[in-house]
């Protein structure tokens, strides 16, 4: 249910738990969404990466699916392996954290934290 929607299969992982620990560690500089068209958030964020670098990751959602429709990241992750990259996956939870009503930066819901332990 729940649990299996929240990432769909183009998401490793890997990429999920790597994710999940950019989103804890409050690398999230800042989050902003945008209604793209009726269908779809437009989601865009500036994310810490290592060092002094920032990232600014760019992500399409569907609205009724809370899938993902298109993404987008200028780091190197992003280019060289498919899917969506640990700057991605940290909106992304950041993204539907706030669309269940939760702050950013909050505690992610258990099933994602069961996922992340699971592929340990
Ligand atoms: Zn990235």
């Amino acid at each position: 249910m729940f649990e299996s929607d929240y990432f769909d299969n183009n998401v490793s992982d890997v990429s999920v738990r790597r994710g999940l620990e950019v989103y804890n560690e409050h690398k999230i500089l800042s989050l902003e969404l945008e209604r793209n068209t009726l269908l779809e958030d437009r989601v865009s964020a500036q994310v810490q990466g290592s060092g002094s670098i920032i990232y600014e990751p760019e992500l399409y959602i569907d609205l009724d699916s809370e899938q993902v429709n298109d993404s987008w990241c200028d780091c190197p992750a992003f280019r060289s392996f498919p899917g969506l990259c640990k700057h991605c996956v940290a909106v992304l939870i950041a993204y539907k954290m706030q669309k269940q009503g939760f702050s950013i930066g909050s505690s992610p819901p258990n099933d994602i934290r069961k996922k992340t332990e699971s592929s340990w």
